[in-house]
């Protein structure tokens, strides 16, 4: 487990509050607090659990400040380590919540669904792409639940701001790690607060939901809002903020390593595919992760081929692969590029 940093003072009434994610190897996420003439600005809340409600109440009176006296909080993304909070603000000072229409729509989805139908289409979709029976049957007897926050009572788009007196700060679209992350920019300042889109030494997690998918490309979106962060004015002397871990200041050279790090992924898997036709989990358990496959289990391999899957969404759209097979077990194979003989 993460150690939790300190709550900090960056400066000018802006501050770090650290809130702790219980039993996640996570450890924490950071959320910044930003003071304005109506009361602070929240940048995400925080997992919801009880430490996690201490923690940002602790921190606010660090500022100087009572959750009661928060006007509102912009939401990066919909995941619980960023979101899980806003229904307690709410109830405790009646704080607007913002969020990406994108991501808005996907926590609606979400709620609007049965968890028992949502997990049973997850299982259909390990079905298809290969899984084991022991693998379903380990996902059946634990399915991951989600707990939807409270849904934001306002939308903010690419471009925007928040509308807060002597605050400018701007919305950034990066969609991937999710389809409405909101990277934050203050350029009086020259801060970006990066949220999960980029962090300092982690690659975020792109996956692509549900894994046989045929719309979109979650990671060809990804590898474009990382190259568009890099062009906001100036990029390579901006101090970011994100999330996770801790503060940077080479967003070129971190953004690079990362479109990098898929780049050489994407041209592995086109090689392994190369060999014949493959599925998911086929695919999936001959990569490399964090821990080694078989050290592994459900949900941490749904989350592999999850990240697989948004691989092969891209390539797809490359035309460097194609999928064949059945629709009840898709295959994927490397487009042969063999010159025909004359
Ligand atoms: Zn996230
Ligand atoms: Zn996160």
């Amino acid at each position: 487990m993460r150690e939790i940093p300190p709550i900090e003072d960056l400066g000018e009434g802006l501050w770090s509050i650290p809130v702790p994610v219980p039993h996640n190897p996570i450890g924490f996420t950071y959320v910044y607090a930003l003071s304005a003439p109506g009361g602070p600005v929240l940048i995400d809340t925080g997992w919801n659990h009880d430490d996690s409600w201490e923690a940002l109440v602790a921190g606010l009176a660090r500022t100087g400040h009572t959750v009661d006296q928060v006007q509102g909080a912009i939401i990066t993304h919909f995941h619980a380590d960023h979101s899980g909070l806003t229904g307690r603000l709410r109830e405790a000072s009646d704080a607007w919540i913002v969020m990406h229409p994108h991501d808005i729509d996907v926590l609606a989805r979400l709620t609007a669904r049965d968890p028992d139908e949502r997990a049973a289409s997850v299982i259909e979709q390990m079905a298809r792409a290969g899984f084991p029976t022991e693998d379903i049957d380990a996902f059946r007897a634990s399915p991951l639940l989600f707990h939807p926050p409270a849904p934001p009572n306002g939308a903010l788009a690419d471009g925007e701001r928040i509308d807060v007196p002597g605050l400018d700060l701007r919305a950034v679209w990066t969609p991937g790690h999710t389809p409405g992350h909101l990277c934050l920019h203050l350029p009086d300042r020259n801060l970006l607060f990066t949220g999960d889109h980029v962090l300092p030494r982690i690659t975020p997690h792109v996956g692509q939901f549900p894994l046989d998918s045929t719309e979109g490309d979650p990671l060809g979106d990804f590898l474009t809002s990382q190259t568009r962060i890099g062009h906001l004015p100036e990029a390579d002397r901006m101090l970011c903020l994100p999330s996770h871990e801790t503060r940077f200041t080479d967003l070129l050279t971190r953004t690079r390593q990362i479109r990098e790090h898929h780049e050489e992924r994407l041209t592995l898997m086109v090689s392994l595919l190369a060999e014949g036709p493959t599925t998911l989990w086929e695919l999936t358990s001959r990569l490399e992760w964090r821990r080694p496959w078989e050290a592994m289990r459900v949900p941490a391999r749904h989350m592999a081929a999850s990240e697989t899957a948004a691989h092969l969404r891209t390539l797809e759209k490359r035309g460097l692969i194609k999928r064949n097979g059945s629709l009840d077990l898709p295959r994927w194979a490397a487009v042969t590029t063999n010159p025909r003989p004359e």
